[in-house]
């Protein structure tokens, strides 16, 4: 979904929250690019990008498209899973006629043995019934889509930051942010006597080892697999690709 290149000078909105996100704003400073990066305010203390940044919602498609009166170009590099954003990245840009980018990185390559669940209460279920000792990777707002199918087992529930939710009695949070090495991983999955790990399939170096952990003691995997965007919008899969996109539009 790309228009007519825009002025010199070109302004760019930078929909963050990952490290793809934070990887292109520094790329985009140091090619002395104008851009403004966005965060949605969930965590309590966000890794912050270089150069200009602004947090919490636009106030839906409407506000969106009110705020691109600020901006030539819109690059999404929200997370895979974060598709409220994408979807109104997508509305608002067509709307007003702004090109826009979506920076995603690819899902992970699958392994043998590797279950896939179409959703987050579908991953719960396969989940109960493949162990009772679930390592739980889905993210703080996605837990209580689990509760219903786990509230009997022994979960070990990681979060970065704690749920707003009363959990099971017999579930155990704990909140850490990776990067996570191998090592800590098999030490939390023996500590727990994890038998099934679930996670969405978010991709990428940062939360692998987890994977790795599991494959290593010969733990099941549940995956949740992303939703289909279905909207056409051009798609790369690396900082440097944006990058690339953002210059050819300079100007
Ligand atoms: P979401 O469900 O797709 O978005 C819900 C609402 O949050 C959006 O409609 C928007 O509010 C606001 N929002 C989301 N991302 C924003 C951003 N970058 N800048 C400004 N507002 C934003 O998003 P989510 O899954 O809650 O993710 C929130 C943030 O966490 C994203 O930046 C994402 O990259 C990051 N993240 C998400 C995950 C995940 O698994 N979902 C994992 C790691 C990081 P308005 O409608 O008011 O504009």
């Amino acid at each position: 979904m790309s228009g007519e290149p825009p002025a010199p000078g070109v302004r760019v909105l930078l929909l963050g929250g990952t490290g793809e996100a934070r990887a292109l704003a520094a790329a985009l400073v140091e090619a002395g690019i104008d851009v403004t990066s966005s965060l949605a305010g969930r965590v309590a203390r966000p890794r912050l990008p270089v150069g200009a940044v602004r947090i919490g919602g636009f106030g839906g498609v409407p506000g969106l498209r009110a705020a691109l009166a600020g901006f030539d170009l819109v690059v999404d590099a929200t997370h895979p899973f974060a598709r409220g954003m994408s979807a109104n990245a997508a509305a608002a840009c067509a709307a007003q006629g702004v090109p826009l980018l979506r920076l995603e990185r690819p899902g992970w390559e699958p392994r043998p043995g590797w279950r896939y669940a179409d959703g987050h209460e579908e991953a719960a279920r396969m989940a109960a019934s493949l162990g009772a000792r679930p390592f739980v990777t889905v993210g703080r707002q996605e837990l209580a889509r689990f509760v219903p199918a786990l509230r009997a087992s022994a979960v070990l529930a990681r979060v970065v930051d704690a749920p707003d939710l009363e959990l099971p009695a017999s579930w155990r949070l704990v909140t850490s942010r990776g990067p996570y090495t191998l090592e800590g991983e098999l030490a939390l999955m023996r500590e727990h006597a994890a038998d099934v790990l679930i996670t969405k399939d978010s991709g990428g170096d940062f939360t692998r080892p987890k994977l790795d952990a599991a494959d290593a003691l010969g733990v099941p995997v549940v995956v949740v697999r992303r939703p289909d965007h279905g909207d056409g919008v051009e798609t790369v899969t690396s900082p440097a690709d944006a990058l690339a996109w953002v210059l050819r539009r300079r100007g």
